[in-house]
């Protein structure tokens, strides 16, 4: 559902708003000063539409004051949310702690509706119309404790709320889009043609489809599945002239039309500087991944003893990705590919709600602080996942994480969620 984040300053009636605009009538509870709230999102529903309301207070005004935490806060919800609300206490006016939240919130792209709360009566109409001044527009005034005007804010709420929930390319169809790729020689072609058993490449240029010439569909564990790019090796065609170079642009190319990698290791030869290059196009472009060791049929005991070394060794920052041996030649174990694929793109479209990442990180933090530097400990201040396909997470901190303990929360991450088969990513944004 789309989010709506409630912005504002404690004590200018976010809570009081957000219990309005969910339509429940709970105890009203307002920001106190040095009082951290938990940063919960609310379900909500208007004329049809289920929205999710999230309600940043609660910040502690750090030694600072103000200003850093509403502008922590003005970030978040630039993060995570489809509409912000400002409110800003129009008995009080715009402080200077509102108007930098005004400039972080007018960079973005997002839409921010400006809430004059505390408008009890028609005659404070006017402490409304000075808001103006902040360059956000009209502002809307309300009473959220009497519950003036509550009605006429949530239609402009759905007003400007975007069509479609998210933009995460979740109504995209059609089969899965494979990259199979390796370095020479690894066995790509016997592979792909393994794979189709000769006849089973559904036809590649049927009039009326919009099947790319260059691709082939192939159904695998009752799935179709688009291998992209893979003309050259279905035609046996080997660019005898084939540098380096060019075959790293086309696995690049690959990639990239990709959502999934296959990445093709020999695990009868040492894995080389060649196909660690392979490994990294396919992580860095933010792609699910697939280890397959071919010409399994090759390896005896000495080689496997020795193999095992080399993948501790050599596929040490990349041990979330799933591995099958197989023989492209004798056919063994190929059909642990599909349920490897679909184990990757799982772990790559896996989202955690953020109630519950929130509820993670801080159980983290209290059994393994950060360390204390310089006589205080950078505090983690929230934590939210932005985006899927790879999942991308935003830290939002007070002081610079440690370079070390985002790499521990990253893989505690794991340990504790899967996301097997992708890469993630961690922004950590910090306020000094
Ligand atoms: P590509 O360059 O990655 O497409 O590799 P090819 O599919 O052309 O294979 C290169 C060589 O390895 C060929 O001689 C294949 O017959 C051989 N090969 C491929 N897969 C296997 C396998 O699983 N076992 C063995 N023993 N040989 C294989």
């Amino acid at each position: 559902a789309p989010v709506v984040a409630v912005v504002g300053r404690p004590n200018v009636g976010k809570s009081t708003l957000v219990n309005r605009l969910i339509g429940r009538r709970q105890a009203v509870v307002e920001d106190t000063p040095g009082v951290t709230r938990d940063r919960i999102p609310y379900d909500a529903v208007w004329n049809g539409r289920r929205f999710t309301v999230v309600d940043t207070g609660g910040w502690e005004p750090d030694a600072e004051g103000r200003a850093a935490a509403i502008a922590a806060q003005a970030e978040i919800a630039i993060a995570t949310a489809d509409v912000i609300i400002l409110v800003i206490d129009a008995q009080v006016g715009a402080t200077d702690a509102d108007e930098a939240a005004v400039r972080i919130l007018h960079r973005s792209k997002k839409p921010v509706i400006l809430v004059a709360n505390k408008v009890d009566d028609a005659r404070s109409e006017a402490d409304a119309a000075a808001l103006w001044s902040l360059g956000l527009g009209e502002p809307h005034p309300v009473s959220a404790l009497h519950g003036r005007g509550s009605g006429d804010l949530l239609d402009v709420v759905l007003d400007r709320m975007p069509e479609l929930p998210e933009a995460d390319y979740a109504t995209e169809s059609g089969p899965r889009r494979v990259a199979l790729v390796g370095r020479p020689n690894v066995g790509k072609s016997s592979l792909l043609n393994r794979l189709a058993g000769e006849d089973r490449v559904v036809v590649d240029s049927v009039a009326g489809t919009t099947v790319d010439p260059v691709d082939s569909l192939i159904e695998l564990d009752s799935d179709t599945w688009r291998f992209v790019d893979t003309a050259g090796l279905r035609k046996r065609v080997k660019q005898a002239s084939g540098t380096e170079f060019y075959a790293s642009l086309r696995t690049q190319s690959a990639v990239e039309a990709a959502e999934v990698a296959v990445v093709l290791l020999d695990a009868s030869e040492p894995i080389s500087e060649q196909d660690q290059r392979v490994l990294s196009q396919v992580v860095e472009a933010g792609r699910a991944l697939v280890i397959a060791f071919n010409k399994w049929d090759l390896v005896d005991e000495d080689r496997r003893y020795y193999l095992d070394r080399e993948i501790d060794r050599e596929l040490a920052r990349i041990t979330w990705a799933p591995r099958v041996n197989i023989s492209a030649s004798t056919g063994r174990a190929v059909a642990k590919l599909a349920p490897a694929l679909r184990t990757a793109l799982a772990g790559w479209e896996q989202r955690i709600p953020t109630g519950e990442l929130n509820q993670w990180i801080s159980g983290l933090i209290a059994a393994r602080p950060h360390p204390i530097r310089g006589g205080k400990a950078p505090k983690v201040l929230f934590m939210t996942q932005a985006g899927i396909r790879p999942p991308k997470f935003v830290l939002f901190t007070s002081g610079r994480l440690d370079p070390q303990y985002v790499r521990f929360i990253e893989r505690r991450l794991r340990e504790d969620f899967g996301f097997t088969g992708s890469p993630i990513a961690i922004t950590v944004k910090a306020r000094e």
